[in-house]
């Protein structure tokens, strides 16, 4: 028996889980994880945070999780208070929340591809047409198409990702001042990065104000390193709290998740410390991959999208078939991720060691590429063809 001979929902039908591969390399950049590990005393903090707990497992956990969002308002700053912060198992529990609130069947979400994977995988899990409104060929996104697209369609959610995974890119506020002014329903700025953000990067928390359909997304997943803790938060409209509390399972966030995380964020100058270690980390391989003639999308992200191919010329970079590409960095212990994006892969971010592993591979691949061009070049001139 499979999958296929059960009654399962058609629309799930012939479809693939999120899955990115967990593999044991030397140098895992394929998850955008913080690749540093959490310091003796945060993980002291956490520890006494989680055991002071543990006498009362007996007991469900805050249902609201008060304490939680008090810290997380705090956090983000801009004003913002608990009751316009809601907290989740990792931001995709969160975005999931929406789509069952806001969303749903016979309604659509619109979004942009390529941008993040699991915004029309949460869409068709909760029953909700995805649109794909699709990026324009260099992957930026304008606000007269958003706009157009979302006058065609008429979403009841819009996804924006800024800064936007796969490409690292920031959007430009004017994107999202437009689908704002042009949204019929919620519009949810997924800002898992912001925190890697180039100075002067804006972030949609300071439109709240006036935007009561406005929802930013936010996860302790990537700058807190605090992956595999599963923290994800919400900031909105004190309204749109209550909505997804209509939909939330009770005590979805254990009494263990509120108090580990509660503690993470009590530490989080040392967490965050790391955050612009990565982002030089993050601008030595965009400078390295540039020098081996690649093309390299601006990260405003711990991640950069790049071209595996230089171009025509076909002498520089290790070659057009990313699946190749990927294959021959896993073989030198060097995990990245395939994006789905034909001629692209995407690198984390992380260790200035793992740079120096990944920048190595990359090189070792153009220069092995670059011989077999030349080789070819050579074959050819002889009059020998292969
Ligand atoms: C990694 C990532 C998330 C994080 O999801 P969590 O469930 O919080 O771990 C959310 N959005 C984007 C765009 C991401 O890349």
């Amino acid at each position: 028996m499979t999958l296929d001979d059960l009654p399962i929902r058609e629309e799930l039908r012939g479809r693939s889980p999120y899955g990115a591969p967990q593999l044991d390399v030397p140098v895992r950049l394929n998850t955008n994880e913080n690749s540093y590990p959490l310091p003796d005393e945060v993980v002291e903090a956490i520890a006494a945070a989680v055991t002071a707990q543990l006498r009362q497992l007996n007991r469900y956990p805050d249902r609201d999780a008060v304490a939680l969002r008090t810290d997380l308002a705090g956090y983000l700053g801009h004003q913002l208070t608990a009751d316009e912060v809601w907290a989740a198992n990792g931001s995709n529990e969160i975005q999931q929340q929406l789509l069952q609130a806001f969303a749903g069947p016979g309604r659509v979400a619109l979004g942009f591809t390529p941008a993040y994977s699991m915004h029309p995988l949460l869409s068709v899990g909760t029953g909700t047409g995805w649109i794909d409104g699709h990026r324009g060929p260099d992957f930026g996104l304008t606000a007269a198409h958003a706009v157009a697209q979302i006058r065609e369609h008429q979403p009841d959610l819009v996804f924006l990702c800024s800064p936007n995974n796969p490409t690292g890119t920031a959007l430009d506020p004017q994107v999202v001042d437009a689908v704002l002014a042009a949204a019929p329903g919620m519009v949810v700025v997924d800002e898992a990065y912001a925190e890697f953000a180039r100075p002067g990067t804006p972030t949609a928390l300071a439109l709240l104000p006036g935007h009561p359909r406005l929802v930013v997304t936010r996860t302790m997943s990537k700058a807190f390193g605090f992956a595999g803790g599963r923290l994800g938060y919400l900031a909105a409209h004190p309204a749109v709290v209550d909505a997804v509390q209509l939909v939330r399972l009770p005590y979805h966030l254990s009494a263990l998740t509120q108090a580990a995380a509660r503690a993470a964020l009590a530490h989080r100058d040392t967490l965050l410390g790391t955050v612009r270690t990565i982002m030089v980390e993050r601008d030595r391989i965009v400078t390295g991959l540039r020098r081996l003639g690649l093309s390299v999308a601006d990260s405003d992200a711990n991640f950069v999208l790049f071209a595996v191919d230089a171009g025509p010329s076909g002498t520089d970079g290790p070659g057009g078939d990313q699946r190749r590409v990927w294959q021959a960095l896993l073989d030198r212990g060097v995990l990245v991720r395939d994006v789905g994006l034909p001629g692209w892969l995407r690198v984390t971010a992380g260790t200035p060691e793992e740079t120096e592993a990944f920048l190595t591979a990359m090189t070792d691949l153009t220069a092995e590429a670059n011989l077999t061009a030349e080789a070819n070049v050579t074959a050819t001139a002889n009059g020998v063809t292969r």
